[in-house]
């Protein structure tokens, strides 16, 4: 497998996206916004994916051990390398996963909250996703929906509905995404498909997958016609450049102008 990453921050905060390859595995982390509320960790969301990326790698090492078991594994050590910090603080740092693994002619793939896993197959285009989160809240995302981006009132809606999220965040009613408890793996969404069956991959945060899911200014195979031609910098630079014909969120109403964004390109 060849993977191909990029990663660029949406604005001039630090990036809190993380993208790894290898030749048998691509990794995408979204570290979800704390929206400048407390969090009981003195370490920060870019601090938490780059160890929780780094460590799902390492735990993935052996190629048998199951994608949910490794995340598992990955959670409980980054967890460890923290214990000074409240990791019971309902905003603890968290982040979305995306994992794709080649396998003895298998790909394995694993998502947890909303950066997907795109196959594209012999049969066509495959997306894996993990939409729960949003299922959860529509009146507070409508709130925030109903401001431009860089307003007080935006900010206002954007801090109550990452408020209310936490409440319900991995819990049994709410939606699960990876944080201090490693039981969150076990609500992640998993299947294997054969090598053979798929021409290329890509995993993208949710601010590379907008342009598909909530732009509509392109389709998934034109998504992979434009990897193929100029790469994931280039995806990145295209998304940038359609946002910045709505900088202030009137047509795409979002959470930010540009958001993070992350991508593996795997190819065979
Ligand atoms: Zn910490």
């Amino acid at each position: 497998m060849r993977v191909a990453i990029d990663t660029q921050p949406g604005g001039t905060g630090p990036n809190e996206d993380w993208v790894a390859g290898t030749p048998t595995l691509a990794v995408v982390l979204d570290g979800l916004s704390t929206a400048g509320l407390e969090t009981g960790c003195q370490h920060g969301v870019p601090w938490y994916v780059a160890h929780l990326g780094s460590q799902i790698v390492s735990a993935l090492a052996e190629s048998n051990t199951p994608l949910t078991v490794g995340l598992a594994s990955a959670l409980e050590r980054v967890a460890a390398l923290h214990p000074q910090c409240d990791l019971s603080n309902p905003g603890t740092p968290s982040a979305t996963v995306a994992i794709l693994r080649e396998r003895q002619g298998f790909l394995d793939h694993l998502v947890l909250a909303d950066s997907p896993v795109v196959l594209d197959g012999h049969q066509g285009i495959s997306v894996i996703t993990d939409l729960r989160v949003d299922q959860i809240l529509p009146e507070l995302k409508a709130e925030v929906a109903r401001h431009e981006t860089h307003t007080a009132g935006h900010k206002q809606a954007l801090r109550d509905l990452v408020t209310a999220q936490r409440e319900t965040r991995n819990t049994t009613t709410g939606y699960w995404v990876a944080a201090a408890d490693p039981e969150a793996a076990n609500h992640a969404l998993t299947g294997t498909v054969p090598v053979g069956d798929v021409r290329a991959a890509a995993l993208l945060s949710d601010g590379a997958a907008c342009l598909v899911t909530d732009y509509a200014m392109s389709t998934w195979p034109e998504v992979f016609t434009t990897l193929r031609t100029v790469g994931p910098r280039g995806l990145i630079d295209t998304v940038r450049k359609v946002e910045a014909t709505d900088p202030r969120g009137q047509r795409w109403p979002r959470y930010k102008s540009g958001d993070d964004a992350a991508v593996a390109f795997c190819q065979w």
